[in-house]
């Protein structure tokens, strides 16, 4: 959309023929909507219907506790915007369709990627077996990038012990709005409030789905039995395993995200792991500092080429800080957390410390609702 917007013809391939896979990043963070705001489109994006998080709270022992305050980030909109990812996707696709160099095509997947004779990638192939000649080509196909294999980008794998069971439920009167974690010895529930229902995570040690689901909804049931005592007539509504829909987490990044004619973005570029729900917001701002870089030179029809490793450059950190942030929440929180047999007398010191002293909640909120690096739209518009 921001190359588009700046002159640049675009066309994005969509192997799906819609947007529509629940339980996605579905978190559009305080960075985000910042964008939007800068685009002068806030309140047309907040005018679909979403829920907001506004703080974000751990039930440890059985006592509530505030671990992240966001009301007091410097932004437009100082939330998380609970949105499906498909409202979200259709929305800036919307916004791009009114550009006349932006051609989406649906249900159109890229298969293999051509160079030229000094190697060069100057085109892509779909599918139907169209080839689609390129100047640059963009890999923004996620964690199974096809494209970034195609271009032998190195990749890094850093691990995670866990992976996640999404999952819905009625929301019982008796739980409050906020959205908040619950944990107790090996087990730890994510409810997030979605107005009309509750979207659920039930973090699993990494590789046990399988063995969960052959076990059987009641065996799963019981496991969230007592977890968050007022849920426990809504979990009956889990009537199948096919409820349950597989995360499989990864933490991974490439050591190089280009080569000449082609950029990784986004998961291709980097999974992130769920802590945080910062996902989609990091892919965001990769795209934001594409565009800052590339927007105008491609616009004038410049090679993009000598460009491309300062996207890496400028994202680099903010991506490393984020996942070292996420590895030490995983090995340092979440994997004892899954190993625990011995009941969890009361929360950790640093939880117990955020929730007595309120302004410290305003630390996590900036890390996870503003991210590290937080990029600005400087890509030009060529239409306004
Ligand atoms: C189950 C699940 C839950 C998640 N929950 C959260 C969350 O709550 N918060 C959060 O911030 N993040 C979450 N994430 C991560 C988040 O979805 C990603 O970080 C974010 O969507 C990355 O965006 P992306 O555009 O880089 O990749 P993706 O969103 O993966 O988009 C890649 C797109 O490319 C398409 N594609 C792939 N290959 C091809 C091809 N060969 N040709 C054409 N099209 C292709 C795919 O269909 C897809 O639409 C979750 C991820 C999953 C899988």
């Amino acid at each position: 959309m921001l190359l588009a917007r700046a002159g640049v013809k675009v066309t994005v391939l969509e192997k799906h023929k819609d947007f529509f896979r629940d339980f996605r990043g579905d978190t559009v963070h305080p960075s985000t909507l910042d964008l939007f705001h800068q685009l002068g489109w806030l309140d047309d994006f907040l005018a679909i219907e979403h829920s907001k998080v506004e703080r974000i709270g751990l039930r440890v022992a059985g006592q509530q506790r505030d671990i992240a305050d966001f009301r007091y980030l410097p932004v437009a909109a100082p939330f998380i915007a609970m949105m499906p990812q498909w409202d979200l996707l259709d929305f800036l696709a919307g916004k791009a369709k009114q550009y006349p160099g932006f051609d989406l095509r649906m249900g159109t997947e890229a298969v293999a990627a051509r160079t030229d004779s000094d190697g060069r990638i100057n085109s892509v192939l779909t599918r139907d077996g169209e080839v689609l000649p390129s100047r640059l080509v963009i890999a923004a196909d996620g964690r199974r990038s096809i494209m970034r294999d195609e271009a032998e980008l190195p990749l890094k794998n850093i691990g995670a012990p866990m992976d996640v069971l999404w999952f819905r439920l009625e929301r019982p009167p008796e739980l409050g709005p906020e959205s908040f974690g619950s944990l107790s010895a090996g087990r730890f529930l994510i409810l997030i409030n979605r107005r009309t229902y509750l979207q659920c995570a039930f973090i699993i040690p990494k590789g046990t789905g399988d063995e969960i689901r052959t076990q059987g909804i009641e065996a799963f049931r019981n496991r969230l039995r007592g977890l968050v005592p007022e849920l426990d007539g809504a979990i009956d509504q889990l009537s199948d395993v096919d409820d349950l829909k597989l995360l499989s987490v990864s933490l991974d990044r490439l050591t190089r995200w280009n080569c000449d004619g082609l950029l990784a973005i986004g998961d291709a570029a980097h999974a992130m792991s769920p802590i945080g729900g910062v996902g989609i917001n990091v892919a965001v701002q990769d795209a934001v500092v594409a565009a800052n870089v590339l927007a105008a030179p491609l616009a004038r029809g410049e090679s993009p080429d000598p460009l491309l490793a300062r996207v890496q450059q400028l994202r680099a950190r903010s991506v490393h800080y984020t996942q070292m942030i996420q590895k030490f929440a995983q090995d340092r929180f979440i994997q004892p957390l899954l190993e625990r047999d011995a009941p969890i007398e009361q929360a950790p010191l640093p939880v117990r410390l955020l929730d007595r002293f309120g302004p410290l909640q305003r630390l996590p909120a900036r890390i996870i609702g503003l991210g590290i690096d937080r990029p600005h739209i400087e890509s030009p518009d060529a239409y306004g």
